[in-house]
C-alpha cells in the first residue's frame, strides 16, 4: 500500500522492552517505518491514525502449528482420545471433504485466527485439494507456511497416496508457492506411523533444497509413542533423528512425552517445538516439559492446533494455558509468568519457524504485523501492568484491529470479506455429516 498508516497507543515492542507509553509507530509499505512519541510522529508524518492513547499496540501472535482445514469438524469428536478421535472423526473428515468444502473449513479457520490477533500460521492442509487452503490462506490475508498433508501408509483409503505421487504433489505446490511469498508452502508429512522412511526422508531433503519449512507431529500422546517404540525399537525422536529428518528448518508440534535424551537431541540438532497446550488438555494427551525446552533455548512457539482438538483458534487462552499448566504442575508460581509466555507467543514463536528477521516483534524494518487490544470492557480494568493484562486477563473480544503487511484485515472488529456464505456451507456440511456414511 503506498499510503501509510499511524497507529497510536501504548506500544509493546517485544516482551522485555519498556511499555512505551503515548506513542505511535508509522507504517509505510507493510513495513514499520518509526516508533516515537505521538505527538511528534503526527507532526511528522501526515498519515490517518488509528488506535488512542488507551490502546495496547502489540505484535501479530505467530501460531507454530494449525489445521485450518479441520476446522468443519468442530465439534463433531469432543471427549475422544487421540487416536480414536483421529480415527472416528478427523481422517474421515478429512476424506470426505470436496475442493469448494476445503475452502470454506480453511477460511473460516484462517479468519478465526486473524479476529483473535494471530497474524501468522503454520498450517497443515490434508491430503486432497490442499491448494484450496493456500487460496483461503490467501484470501483470508493471514502471512502463512501451509502444507500439503503427506501419508503413504496407515491410513484410510481417500488419504493415502502412493510416495511418489504425495512427494510429486507436494513439489509442484512449492514451486507455485516458494519462499519468501505471504503464504509459501511448507512440507508436512502428519506422523511417523502414517508416513514411510522413504516419504520423510524425501520430504526433508525437498523442504532443505527450497529452503521451506519441514512440520510434523512428535511425542502427542502415550499410546502413540507406545505404538512408534513398536514399530521402530526406538523413541520417538531419536526415530526421527535416525530418519536424518531433525536439524534447521525443523519443527515439531507436541514434544508432551519426551525424555531428558530426547530433549538434547532436539538442541543439538537445532530442531524446534510448538508447544500447544489447549489440545494436549483436550485430547487428554499430558502436559509438555515446556519450561526444560525453554531452560535449553530450543526455540518454542506455541500454538492452536486444529479446531475440534481446542475448541478453536484462541492464542489468549493458549498463552493462560501454557502458563497456568506448568504452575500447576511444578507447583513454581514464578515459572512461565506473564512476560516469558508472550515471548513464546510472539517473537520466540517467529524464532520456531525461522521468521525472526521478519516478524515477531515491532521495530523498524520489520513487517508490519500489528494487533491493536483496546481495553474497553470490564475485565481490563483496572491495569497494573499491560502484560499481565494480555496474558491472564485479556480475551479475543478485546482485539479491535489486525493488520497484516500493514493492512487492516480486521477494521475496528470487521472482517475485511464478508463470512456469510462461508457460515451457510459450513452449516451445510454439518447437517449432512458425510463422513459417517
Ligand atoms: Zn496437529
Amino acid at each position: 500500500m503506498s499510503q501509510g498508516l499511524i497507529v497510536r497507543g501504548r506500544i509493546i515492542r517485544d516482551a522485555f522492552s519498556p511499555v512505551g507509553k503515548e506513542h505511535a509507530l508509522v507504517i509505510e509499505q507493510g513495513t514499520i517505518k518509526k516508533i516515537g512519541l505521538f505527538e511528534q510522529i503526527k507532526k511528522e508524518f501526515d498519515y490517518p491514525v488509528i488506535g488512542n492513547k488507551n490502546s495496547i499496540v502489540i505484535p501479530g501472535f505467530v501460531n507454530t502449528h494449525s489445521h485450518a482445514v479441520q476446522t468443519l469438524f468442530r465439534g463433531a469428536g469432543d471427549d475422544l482420545e487421540l487416536l480414536d478421535w483421529l480415527n472416528q472423526v478427523i481422517l474421515p473428515g478429512e476424506a470426505s471433504i470436496n475442493a469448494g468444502q476445503v475452502y470454506t473449513s480453511s477460511l473460516i479457520g484462517y479468519a478465526e485466527m486473524l479476529f483473535g490477533g494471530i497474524t501468522t500460521t503454520n498450517d497443515m492442509a490434508t491430503v486432497r485439494h490442499a491448494e484450496q487452503t493456500i487460496k483461503a490462506a490467501i484470501d483470508s490475508g493471514i502471512r502463512g507456511n501451509v502444507g500439503k498433508m503427506l501419508m503413504d501408509r496407515n491410513t484410510i483409503e481417500g488419504l493415502i497416496e502412493s510416495t511418489d505421487k504425495a512427494i510429486k504433489e507436494a513439489n509442484q505446490l512449492a514451486d507455485r508457492y516458494p519462499k519468501g511469498k505471504r503464504v509459501q508452502f511448507a512440507y508436512t508429512p502428519r506422523f511417523l506411523l502414517t508416513c514411510s522412511n522413504e516419504l520423510m526422508q524425501r520430504a526433508k531433503e525437498e523442504s532443505n533444497k527450497r529452503g521451506l519449512l519441514f512440520h510434523t507431529h512428535a511425542a502427542e500422546n502415550i499410546s502413540e509413542c507406545e505404538e512408534v517404540r513398536k514399530s521402530t525399537g526406538n523413541e520417538y525422536i531419536k526415530a526421527y533423528q535416525d530418519l536424518g529428518i531433525l536439524g534447521d528448518k525443523t519443527i515439531l508440534a507436541h514434544c508432551v512425552w519426551v525424555s531428558d535424551a530426547e530433549i538434547e537431541i532436539i538442541k543439538e540438532t537445532g530442531t524446534t517445538i510448538s508447544h500447544n497446550p489447549s489440545s494436549n488438555g483436550k485430547l487428554a494427551s499430558g502436559i509438555a516439559p515446556v519450561p526444560k525446552f525453554v531452560q535449553k533455548q530450543i526455540p518454542v512457539g506455541l500454538a492452536t492446533d486444529g479446531s475440534p482438538a481446542t475448541g478453536g483458534h484462541d492464542m489468549f487462552l493458549e498463552m493462560k494455558l501454557a502458563s497456568y499448566y506448568q504452575k500447576a504442575v511444578t507447583h513454581d508460581p514464578k515459572v512461565m509468568d506473564a512476560r516469558s509466555v508472550f515471548h513464546l507467543a510472539t517473537l520466540e514463536g517467529a524464532r520456531a519457524l525461522g521468521m525472526e528477521d521478519e516478524i515477531g516483534s515491532i521495530q523498524p524494518g520489520k513487517k508490519a504485523d500489528i494487533v491493536i487490544l483496546d481495553p474497553v470492557y470490564p475485565n481490563a480494568y483496572p491495569m497494573y501492568n499491560e502484560f499481565s493484562y494480555i496474558v491472564y486477563t485479556a480475551t479475543k473480544r478485546d482485539v479491535s484491529y489486525v493488520l497484516v503487511d500493514g493492512k487492516p484485515v480486521v477494521d475496528n472488529r470487521q472482517f475485511h470479506i464478508d463470512l456469510s456464505k462461508q457460515f451457510r456451507l459450513a452449516e451445510e456440511y454439518a447437517r449432512e455429516k458425510p463422513w459417517i456414511k
